[in-house]
């Protein structure tokens, strides 16, 4: 490890394929002597049959003692009512950040070539607040609540972001020409941020032409700061570029807290099969080691990655290998070479 800090991490390894996948990760990590201990925590289905709720308070104490958590899939059970474990999370530790990087990988089918960007999305308000109200029978309305201390924040995330990965280039998503108020104290307040940050390239995007451009030309963007709702629709978008939601991590960031997870669900239909592809939770675990600055680690992780995925012997089915879950993982420590 580049740093002497150890890290406790609250590991939640969700149902279906999450603890197949989780266990993988974790091998890496161990294998590669990440500066981390590990508390298992439960969420999901599996907390719900054997501790009567989907996020148990005692998974909630163990992310707020330790302030970083790795989450694998967790099945939403259907009816019932019950509450989005990620929405839970995301309002009880004030989770402002989501952060997608979207990257091509050799051997993942994909439509846009040479994408490597970072979508940096708020996670608290704009029309996701869910200010809403009928006026009357035939007339709803919802309110789109920008702040300025809400908009300084995930630009000044994205900024510090992209200063700590050498990115050059930081794009503002928004539509401040139509609603001039609250997007336009979002791109003004983002563009502030940006003075701070002079070595880096700042420009600023109208939603739809950025659109456009992610599908034509994905390659000239680097980091995307965006609001709630943009956020939300661009960073599926980037993930279909690069070969859909299976092979994508995402964070949820807060002031002191942070929950790494992938983006997929459990995969009930695999599960307890051995044939997961442990490729977006490992990211999401690169993502983790990025976070608490170890930056060699997380380097070298991606590059084992990125080699193992070339290799057919190992590469899962979903991507037309003749891999399994776990031999893909033995791959992926052999190309580490440590
Ligand atoms: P899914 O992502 O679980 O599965 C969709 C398809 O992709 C399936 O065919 C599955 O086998 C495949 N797939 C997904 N991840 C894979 C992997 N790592 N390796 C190989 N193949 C993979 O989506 P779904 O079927 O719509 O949802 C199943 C459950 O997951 C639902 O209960 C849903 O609520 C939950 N879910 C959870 C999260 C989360 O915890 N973040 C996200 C999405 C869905």
């Amino acid at each position: 490890p580049q740093n002497d800090v150890m890290h406790k991490i609250t590991v939640i390894p969700g149902d279906g394929i999450g603890p197949e996948i989780t266990a993988q990760v974790l091998r890496v990590l161990k294998h590669v002597n990440a500066p981390f201990s590990y508390e298992e925590a439960a969420a999901g289905e599996i907390a719900l049959n054997t501790m009567g709720s989907l996020l148990p308070e005692s998974t909630l104490e163990s992310i707020a003692r330790n302030k970083l958590a790795i989450k694998g899939p967790t099945t939403t059970p259907v009816g019932g009512g019950h509450k989005s474990i990620n929405v839970s999370l995301r309002q009880k530790f004030d989770l402002y950040a989501n952060v997608r990087p979207v990257r091509t990988l050799p051997n993942v089918p994909c439509v846009g070539q040479d994408v490597n960007l970072t979508i940096v999305r708020e996670n608290t308000e704009d029309l996701y607040a869910g200010i809403e109200r009928m006026v009357d029978d035939h007339t709803a309305e919802s309110i789109k609540r920008i702040t300025y201390k809400g908009s300084e924040r995930i630009a000044r995330y994205g900024y510090e972001l992209a200063q700590k990965t050498q990115r050059k280039k930081v794009a503002i998503v928004h539509k401040a020409n139509i609603m001039k108020m609250s997007d336009g104290l979002f791109l003004k307040t983002s563009l502030q941020v940006g003075q701070e940050f002079p070595q880096i390239e700042t420009r600023d995007v109208i939603v739809d032409n950025a659109c456009m451009q992610l599908v034509t030309k994905p390659q000239q963007f680097e980091v995307i700061v965006t609001q709630n709702l943009y956020g939300d629709i661009l960073s599926d978008l980037c993930a279909g570029l690069v070969g859909g939601l299976g092979v994508v991590p995402g964070a949820n960031i807060g002031r002191d807290i942070a929950v790494f997870e992938a983006v997929h669900g459990s995969a009930p239909d695999i599960a307890g099969q051995n044939k997961a592809n442990p490729t977006a939770l490992l990211q999401s675990a690169v993502m983790m080691l990025e976070h608490v600055g170890e930056l060699k680690l997380a380097q070298d992780i991606m590059a084992a990655l990125i080699k193992t995925l070339g290799d057919a012997n190992a590469r899962t089915a979903d991507l037309g290998g003749h891999g399994n879950t776990v031999t893909f993982t033995d791959a992926i420590i052999q190309n580490l070479g440590r």
